[in-house]
C-alpha cells in the first residue's frame, strides 16, 4: 500500500489531473507486468499518513531532504529501505519514495525535455522517475552498476533516460524476485529431466553392466531438479560459483533466486564438464552434512551425472524433446558420437 501524498499540479504534459495521478499511472503499470508473483501495490489517493521512517507506512512525497540528508545535486528522488532480519535474511519493512523539491519536474513520454540550458529549463519526467523508484520499491537495484555492468535497455538504470516505460530486463528482474522463473532459456519439465535420470539408470545398469555401488546423498528428485536449477543459473549469467550459492539459499528454503544477468538467444555456452562434475559434488556434501540425507546407492558414477545430465539438458536447451534428447545421449553412451541438436 503506498501514500500517495504528492498534492496538486497543473499544466502537465500528458493532461494528468495532479501528481498522484502521474505517479499512479507507474504503480498501475508495474502491476500489469506482475503477474504471477502474488505481489501487486495498492494506493491511497491523497494520503493524510504523516511521512514518517521506519514507522510502517509506504509515503510518497516531496521533501527538501531524505529525513535531514541532504539530496545529491542531480537526484531527482530517492526511495528509502527498511529491513528487519529473518532467518538471517533482510526483509523489506518498508519503502518511503521521496522526490527533490529542488528539482523540476512535469509528466510527459517521449524524449527528456533538456531544455537549452539544462539546469534552468529542463523538466524530469514524473512518470518514468516513478517507475524507477517503485522498481526499487519492488526490491531492484541499478542493472548498469554491477559488474560487469548490464547493457540492457531497462528504467531501473542508474541515470534517467529517454526510456520512458518498463522495459523487459525490469520486468524479468521483478517476476524473478518474486518468483516466477523467467529465462529466455527453455528448460525442460522437472518431471521429464526425472525421467531422463531413471532410463539412465536402467541404461548403466542393462546396457553398460554396472553395478548399483555408487554411494551419494542425493537421490535421483535431488539430481533431477538441482542439476538443472544450477545450470540454468549459469545460462543465465552467474559464475558457477554463484550460481552454485543460489542453489543453496533454494534448497534451504529461501526461494528462487535472481539470475545474474539476461543472455541473448541464439547462444548457449555450457560450462565445462569439470565444473558439473564439481557442483555435483558439493551437491553431494551439503546433502549429507546440512540436510542429513542418504540415498540409495546408484548404477552411475557421479562424473556419469555430470556429463550425462548436462548433455541431456544441453539438447533440451536446443529444441530437442524429451525422447530425442534421452535417445541422442543413449547413442553416445553406446558410443555413436555426438549427434546434432534438433534447432535447425
Ligand atoms: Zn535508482
Amino acid at each position: 500500500m503506498m501514500e500517495m501524498q504528492l498534492g496538486s499540479a497543473s499544466g502537465l504534459i500528458d493532461d494528468s489531473a495532479d501528481w498522484n495521478e502521474c505517479a499512479i499511472a507507474a504503480l498501475v503499470d508495474w502491476n500489469a507486468n506482475l503477474g504471477g508473483t502474488g505481489v501487486s501495490f495498492n494506493a491511497i489517493r491523497n494520503s493524510t499518513q504523516p511521512a514518517g521512517s521506519n514507522d510502517g507506512f509506504n509515503n510518497v512525497f516531496w521533501s527538501d531532504d531524505i529525513f535531514g540528508t541532504p539530496f545529491g545535486e542531480q537526484t531527482l528522488a530517492v526511495t528509502a529501505h527498511w529491513y528487519f532480519e529473518q532467518a538471517g535474511v533482510d526483509t523489506l519493512a518498508e519503502a518511503d519514495v521521496i522526490f527533490n523539491n529542488a528539482q523540476a519536474f512535469n509528466c510527459y513520454r517521449g524524449a527528456r525535455r533538456l531544455g537549452p540550458t539544462p539546469e534552468s529549463t529542463s523538466m524530469s519526467d514524473m512518470k518514468r522517475t516513478a517507475l524507477h523508484e517503485f522498481g526499487h520499491v519492488l526490491g531492484l537495484d541499478h542493472p548498469d552498476q554491477t559488474t560487469p555492468p548490464q547493457t540492457e535497455d531497462a528504467i531501473m538504470t542508474s541515470t534517467v533516460t529517454d526510456i520512458d516505460s518498463l522495459q523487459l530486463d525490469d520486468i524479468y528482474g521483478a517476476k524473478t524476485l518474486y518468483g516466477v522463473a523467467v529465462v529466455g532459456i527453455p528448460f525442460p519439465p522437472r518431471d521429464q529431466v526425472l525421467d531422463f535420470f531413471l532410463d539412465l539408470e536402467n541404461e548403466y545398469r542393462d546396457t553398460l553392466g554396472r553395478q548399483q555401488n555408487n554411494p551419494g546423498s542425493v537421490n535421483a528428485e535431488g539430481s533431477a531438479v538441482w542439476f538443472p536449477e544450477w545450470l540454468r543459473y549459469v545460462l543465465n549469467g552467474c559464475t558457477v560459483e554463484e550460481a552454485a550459492f543460489r542453489v543453496g539459499l533454494q534448497i534451504i528454503g529461501q526461494g528462487v533466486q535472481p539470475v545474474c544477468g539476461v543472455v541473448a538467444s541464439g547462444t548457449i555456452e555450457f560450462p565445462p564438464r569439470n565444473e558439473s562434475l564439481d557442483f555435483l559434488t558439493d551437491l553431494d556434501t551439503l546433502y549429507r552434512d546440512i540436510l542429513n540425507e542418504t540415498a540409495p546407492d546408484s548404477y552411475i558414477d557421479l562424473e556419469g551425472k555430470a556429463v550425462w545430465l548436462q548433455e541431456y539438458l544441453r539438447y533440451r536447451v536446443n529444441g530437442c524433446n524429451n525422447q530425442e534428447a534421452t535417445d541422442k545421449v543413449f547413442q553416445q553412451i553406446r558410443g555413436s558420437g555426438i549427434a546434432p541438436v534438433c534447432t535447425a
